[in-house]
Order: C-alpha cells, then sequence, then structure tokens
C-alpha cells in the first residue's frame, strides 16, 4: 500500500503505461510496476488465463459472472488460486477504488507460474494470481462506433477447440493478430476469423452477431462464451427478440441487414462495411440500435451491477 503514494507521481508523468493499480504479491502498486518473471510460463508458453470486467459509471458489471468464468478456466487448467473467490471480489474492488477510475477495464489473471530449477513439469510449478484496473478502453474508437466498424472476414483459421478450449479465455492471439494485420492490409480496421469449416468465428476480443429479418445468429462453438453476447441473447429474450446459436456462414453474414460485435471492451459495436462493401443500408441498423441502448440501460440495474466504494 506504500506504493499507491507515488500515485500523484504518476499522474503528472508522461508514461508510456496508462495510469492504473495493480495488485500483486499482496500489494497494491502503479500497475506501471507490475511485473512478472520471464521464466513464469504464462510469459513463455501463454499458460496462463484471465478475465475482464469493466467498471462503468463507478460500478462493474456482472462482476459474478466475470469472476464465474475465470475460475472455470482456472479449474480446467488444473491451476490453484492463492486466493478465493471472495478475496478476488475485494482485490478487484479495491484496485479500481484506489485507481479512482469510475470507468475502468479491470483485468484478473492467473498465470502457471514458475517451478524450482525451472522444471518442465506444470504441476510443479506455483501458479500466481494478479490483477489491474486501468482506464475503460474500447475495440472501437469513437468514430468508428458512431458510423460502424470496417471489417474484414480474414482467411485465417481460429485455433479449433479441440486444440485449445475457447471456454478458457486464454491469451493465444496469434492467430487473431494475424487477422488484424490483414486487416490493415487490406485498409480495414479490424478482423474476423473463420472456423475449421470455414464459418465465423470471431475477431480479436470480441464475438459476432448477424441480424436478417428481425432474427440474430451468433456462432456457437469455437469462441469464447463472451458476456457481452450473453447479455445480447438475454436482452433478446425479454425483448421477444429471436436469437440463435449456430453455424454463421460467410455468405450468411455478408447478406446481413446488421452486424454488430460485442466485447466488455466497447459493449456492441455495430458493423457498417465488410470488404469494402456495405452491410444493409450501410448505415447503424435499427437492433443494432436498439439491443446497445438496453445493454447500457442494464447497466444501471441492480441485478447486474456492484458499486465500487472510492475513497474519501
Ligand atoms: N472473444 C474473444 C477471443 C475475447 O478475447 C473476448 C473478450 O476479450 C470476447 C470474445 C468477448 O467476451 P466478453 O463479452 O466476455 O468481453
Amino acid at each position: 500500500m506504500n506504493h499507491i503514494s507515488k500515485l500523484s507521481e504518476i499522474y503528472t508523468d508522461p508514461h508510456p503505461y496508462p495510469v492504473g493499480i495493480a495488485f500483486q504479491d499482496g500489494q497494491y502498486i502503479p500497475v506501471s510496476e507490475a511485473k512478472i518473471s520471464v521464466l513464469d510460463y504464462g510469459f513463455l508458453h501463454s499458460d496462463a488465463t484471465y478475465d475482464t470486467v469493466h467498471v462503468w459509471d463507478g460500478a462493474f458489471f456482472r462482476l459474478d459472472d466475470h469472476i464465474e468464468r475465470f475460475l472455470s478456466g482456472v479449474e480446467r487448467l488444473r491451476m490453484e488460486l492463492p486466493v478465493n473467490p471472495e478475496e478476488i471480489r475485494q482485490i478487484l474492488h479495491n484496485c479500481v477504488a484506489l485507481s479512482g477510475h469510475r470507468r475502468a477495464y479491470v483485468e484478473m489473471v492467473c498465470t502457471r507460474g514458475t517451478a524450482a530449477n525451472f522444471s518442465r513439469d506444470p504441476r510443479e510449478a506455483t501458479n500466481r494470481f494478479l490483477a489491474f484496473a486501468v482506464p475503460y478502453g474500447s475495440v472501437a474508437n469513437d468514430e468508428q462506433l458512431r458510423r460502424g466498424l470496417h471489417i474484414t472476414i480474414a482467411d485465417i483459421t481460429r485455433i479449433p477447440p479441440g486444440s485449445v478450449d475457447p471456454k478458457i479465455k486464454n491469451y493465444h492471439w496469434l492467430d487473431l493478430i494475424m487477422g488484424l494485420y490483414d486487416a490493415y492490409d487490406k485498409g480495414r480496421e479490424t478482423a474476423l476469423l473463420l472456423d475449421a469449416d470455414g464459418n465465423i468465428s470471431e475477431g480479436p476480443g470480441f464475438n459476432v452477431f448477424a441480424v436478417r429479418d428481425g432474427s440474430l445468429s451468433t456462432p456457437a462453438r469455437g469462441v469464447l462464451p463472451g458476456i457481452t453476447r450473453r447479455t445480447v441473447i438475454e436482452i433478446c429474450a425479454a425483448k421477444g427478440i429471436n436469437a440463435q446459436e449456430g453455424n454463421l456462414s460467410q455468405e450468411r453474414l455478408r447478406s446481413s441487414d446488421e452486424i454488430f460485435v460485442t466485447s466488455t471492451a466497447g459493449g456492441i459495436m455495430p458493423v457498417t462495411q465488410i470488404d469494402g462493401q456495405p452491410v444493409g443500408s450501410g448505415k447503424i441498423g435499427p437492433i443494432t440500435d436498439c439491443l446497445k441502448c438496453a445493454y447500457w440501460g442494464w447497466h444501471k440495474d441492480s441485478r447486474f451491477i456492484d458499486i465500487v466504494s472510492y475513497p474519501g
């Protein structure tokens, strides 16, 4: 906690790190000082799992669901956390409260850690937990949110679910990163990747929905079960809008009336062009608008929020 006194220096420093607070080894420190060992298998082998939750106007959104997904990833990877769920909740609250951010991007991470004498047996490693809160960030910038994202369908296969279980939120992002480069090379802003059958899967940090004739579809398999995606499906159920999980072909996506992508980092983000072609009218559609409005409305609903107590 004594590192917190340095926070004022960080605030005035033109530091390349975002301003925020991390929790590591029992201490709260400026996020710029949080470090992991180069020998941590989380770094060397992407042997880690994590979750990201956001704080909007001073309240966490669906914190329990994010912690639950994180714990399930930890269990599936046969890791052991040095903290219990209630402690995680408290640590995340403290990171946000100490950061002072009313809109924050909050991450909890468990890495395999290191083992004595650099043993390659994962069972011998001591797993590590860390967390941090930084300012809220979005997949789409303000202009893209206003006019819709321009995306490409990259000719890259997302890591198949038989190789890495996408239900475990993971840092296996090389396919997604190459998808981004493919998009930039083509003058687009982001990308959707395919699954092994050539259907649409997901993009760098988001799920996707296609709208046609008033009904929604979203890929069922080979994707992270996003909490924003789940929220959209629940909003649809509440509004009597048909939303199906299933295969989403490229043709179906390209002939949609509306498309949007979903992430904790940005919420519901419209897509108005695919590979230079307009989606539907080329403007943000009414269903996307309506769901987006409901999504942010649910951020005021006591069923889903956890209010942060900021000091002073
Ligand atoms: N898919 C991937 C690969 C992601 O990394 C993310 C979020 O980071 C998502 C989908 C969206 O998930 P959520 O809505 O829970 O943020």
